[in-house]
């Protein structure tokens, strides 16, 4: 049972409060607005999404238009095999392409370990993650993180074990799911992280609740919460490729047991591990297999603003003279379309009307006071055939009808 669905069984049985949405799906919807935040607009182009389970919040990243580089990592290789093909591009992405690339990685490989393909990731996600980490595995997470990456943003999830008595099977203790190692209480999650920026002092943290309960629970704070680390001084690094066969391990589990082998004899102490050579791990090391790669397709799009205006509008132009719209003049046997009709849902909000009216000309249409003239171009034998007028749908369609047409286009 996923956490999710332990805690759909409790409001179940609760039958008090229903999460809306579900607090899995607030969580990702938290993460990718993070994501996109103005603060770091442009900066985050590399993802890295561990303990990616069934790539359930890929679905989320891969619409970030400004990321052109995502990770799904986790330690189960049989549950990525199983789901990897969800970050395979859809048809969809084929018809719409993106306009920017997008390579996707679905690696096998612990959050603990140093691979090289980490390097470069301008943000780290671990959505309730740490509360399946056994205590070593847990130690070792922000030196990875922190000190290997070193992202720009590093946004860590967990439930708050302080809101556990909203639930009636957890009011006497117990958690949520079965492979929790512990859940923790905003206080002890605050404590950890503030370690964490201790020990990582370029680090500022923040915390976010997820999934309110009702009015009576606002002092156990959210179901879920959220540790936002923001580097205050990122410089991005390079990523770096290595040849097939370079450094070519035979077994992933074996380098990481040798990894773990050197971590688990400095377990134990802040000292032990501030002892650690960290120049060690910064080696290239292939320590992740590799389940499956995916690219995406894109299509630059070098027009300038003016020319997709025009391409635009025409693209409008089609749509309205491809059946009889409230804009066919019966006596003319022309379309007469208000330039207005042309720029309606456009994403550039200031267009010049007359500028566009020009290059409409430029392009040959027929443009006579801000209308945009066209003629029906059946020859007159297509006329006859079709009693003199025009391709003629059922129905006459009304001005809502058109704006449907243009939602769904
Ligand atoms: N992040 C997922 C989501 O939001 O849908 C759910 C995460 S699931 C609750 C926890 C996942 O962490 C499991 O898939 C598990 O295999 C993975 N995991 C456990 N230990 C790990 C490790 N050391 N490195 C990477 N993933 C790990």
């Amino acid at each position: 049972m996923t956490d999710d669905e332990a805690i759909k069984d409790a409001e179940e049985n609760a039958s008090v409060h229903r999460f809306k949405p579900p607090v899995y799906i607030q969580r990702y919807e938290l993460v990718s607005d993070l994501l996109e935040d103005p603060r770091w607009k442009n900066k985050i182009l590399k993802v890295v999404d561990f303990g990616c389970a069934e790539l359930q919040f890929f679905k989320f990243i891969k619409n970030l238009s400004e990321v052109t580089s995502i990770l799904e990592v986790d330690y189960n290789k049989l549950l990525l095999e199983q789901y990897c093909t969800r970050a395979e591009p859809l048809v969809f992405n084929y018809l719409c392409s993106r306009s920017k690339k997008l390579n996707v990685s679905v690696l096998h490989g612990s959050v603990c370990d140093p691979d090289y393909r980490l390097i470069g990731c301008d943000a780290v996600v671990c959505i309730e993650l740490i509360e399946h980490l056994d205590p070593g595995a847990l130690d070792r997470l922000p030196h990875n993180i922190f000190g290997f990456i070193e992202p720009l943003l590093v946004i860590i999830t967990t439930p708050n074990a302080d809101f556990n008595v909203f639930f009636p099977q957890l009011k006497n203790g117990g958690f949520r799911h079965y492979d929790h190692r512990f859940e923790w209480t905003r206080a002890q999650f605050e404590d950890w992280a503030s370690n964490v920026i201790a020990r990582y002092p370029n680090y500022a943290v923040e915390y976010i609740g997820i999934g309110s309960g009702p009015e009576e629970t606002k002092e156990l704070g959210c179901c879920s919460q959220m540790a936002l680390f923001v580097h205050k001084n990122y410089n991005k690094k390079c990523d770096i490729e290595l040849d097939e066969n370079e450094n070519e391990q035979t077994s992933v589990d074996e380098i990481c047991l040798d990894i773990k082998n050197v971590f688990e004899s400095n377990i134990g102490s802040k000292v032990k591990w501030d002892n650690i050579n960290w120049n060690d791990f910064k080696k290239p090391n292939k320590l992740y297999g590799v389940v499956a790669e995916y690219q995406y397709p894109f299509k630059v799009d070098n027009r300038t603003r003016d020319e997709k205006n025009t391409d635009d509008a025409i693209s409008r132009i089609h749509m309205y003279t491809s059946y009889y719209c409230p804009f066919y003049n019966d006596e003319t046997y022309c379309w007469e379309i208000p330039l207005n009709n042309l720029i309606l849902f456009n994403e550039d909000l200031n267009i010049d009307l007359d500028l566009l009216g020009e290059n409409l000309k430029l392009r040959g249409y027929n443009i006579v006071n801000n209308h945009l003239i066209y003629e029906d171009k059946k020859d007159d034998s297509d006329q006859e055939l079709n009693d003199e007028q025009p391709e003629l749908p059922n129905v006459l369609l009304n001005d809502a009808s058109l704006l449907a047409e243009e939602c769904w286009d």
